[in-house]
């Protein structure tokens, strides 16, 4: 199986600002490959594809000493790649009879990752110059930069990224070959809500992540947006609003994952079986094309923000859980939601009156009582149950 692991760079200040003038580069061919494409689209109405613009690189690096040709050409043609996939998902939705936007120039802020798509090719995860005792990772143009590696790397290192974040740098390592880590069977199974006072509830009752500080720090994230729009262009109060804002996404982003590991965690040690709930994909894709980066103005925006995050938080726990679910060899099953919240656990009522609050449920007809929120997790597991059944039979 794959996996990913992201640790933190500790660069020299030379390794930093190699790293800076790095992306830097990277995000110029990115734009300039972009232009390329635009202008000959528009003039001369010709594709023009990944292989002609991978064939240029040659002569950008050569016009270009000690600046393009300083990184690598397999990095370099990375870029590109992603320039294209860009490309094929614009057209893709143009197919679809949709109207996207078309590729955009990427701003410094929104280009923060350089990839290196193979281990041994212009970079080295676990180089070793000199201290023995410490991790490297050598990266060409930047040389050995020192990983506060916390855990061990498992499997076989295929891609390295690196990673600017707010005033940090990671090292993000794709590795396959990765061995699952069986667990032993309980014999239990559970189904799962994901909501919003508690990131998970099972349906024997348990609460799992509390995503209430998140809540707050989505507050101080609206109130500093809110800060950022009434800065003026260019200055340098709006400098440090917007590192800010930055800084506080990526607090936003750290904590999600750390209560997706524990919730994930915990519920992979204790069940074989594990249902859940299909997370609407218009939710998911609203969330992933910006919501949270550039939320509305005014009153709507601090709950608009929350729910964002929130929602994000489900998308990110799912993905957590699965890969967790997958390594102990447990069973992960997504239902599609359907009437969960309002039918009764007891007797199979379908009525919306059965939901009092966000949090009480109460049946109409057979006055079942129960938290709203653990009656939708056993209707999940029985879903999720009886689709195994029919599958095991089929
Ligand atoms: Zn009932």
């Amino acid at each position: 199986m794959r996996r990913s692991w992201k640790f933190l760079l500790r660069p020299t200040a030379r390794q930093a600002a190699a790293l800076t003038a790095c992306l830097e580069d990277h995000r110029q061919l990115y734009n300039a490959a972009l232009e390329h494409r635009r202008t000959a689209y528009a003039k001369a109405d010709v594709s023009i594809r990944y292989g002609d613009q991978s064939a240029d690189l040659k002569h950008i690096r050569s016009g270009d000493p000690g600046g393009q040709d300083r990184w690598s050409f397999s990095s370099q043609q990375a870029t590109l790649r992603r320039l294209d996939k860009a490309f094929a998902a614009f057209f893709e939705r143009v197919k679809a009879g949709r109207t996207p936007g078309f590729p955009r120039f990427k701003g410094r802020s929104r280009f923060g990752t350089v990839t290196w798509p193979k281990d041994g090719d212009g970079c080295r995860w676990d180089s070793q110059p000199e201290h023995p005792a410490a991790t490297y990772v050598r990266l060409q143009g930047v040389g050995h930069v020192r990983v506060h590696r916390h855990r061990p790397v498992k499997g076989r290192v295929k891609t390295i990224s690196v990673k600017r974040e707010g005033s940090r740098w990671y090292v993000i390592l794709s590795c396959d070959e990765v061995p699952a880590q069986s667990l032993p069977a309980t014999g239990a199974a559970a189904g799962i809500d994901l909501g919003v006072a508690s990131l998970v509830t099972t349906s024997g009752g348990g609460h799992l992540g509390n995503p209430r500080h998140l809540a707050a720090i989505a507050d101080r994230l609206a109130d500093a947006q809110r800060d950022l729009a009434r800065k003026q262009r260019g200055s340098k109060r709006r400098r440090k609003a917007v590192a800010r804002v930055a800084a506080l996404h990526a607090k936003v982003r750290r904590q999600r994952l750390d209560h997706a590991h524990k919730a994930a965690l915990a519920l992979v040690r204790d069940y074989d079986v594990i249902v859940h709930e299909a997370l609407k994909v218009a939710n998911m894709t609203r969330s992933a094309s910006g919501t949270l980066d550039a939320p509305g103005r005014g009153v709507a925006a601090k709950s608009g923000l929350n729910r964002s995050i929130l929602d994000a938080g489900w998308g990110v726990f799912l993905t957590v859980l699965a890969y967790k679910a997958e390594s102990a060899g447990r069973e992960l099953i997504a239902v599609e939601p359907r009437n969960t919240s309002r039918t009764c656990a007891e007797c199979g009522h379908v009525a919306k009156e059965n939901r009092l609050t966000q949090a009480a449920f109460r049946c109409t007809a057979c006055g079942h009582a129960a938290h709203a929120d653990v009656n939708a997790a056993i209707n999940i597991l029985r879903t999720g149950l009886a689709l195994r059944e029919a599958a095991q039979a089929a």
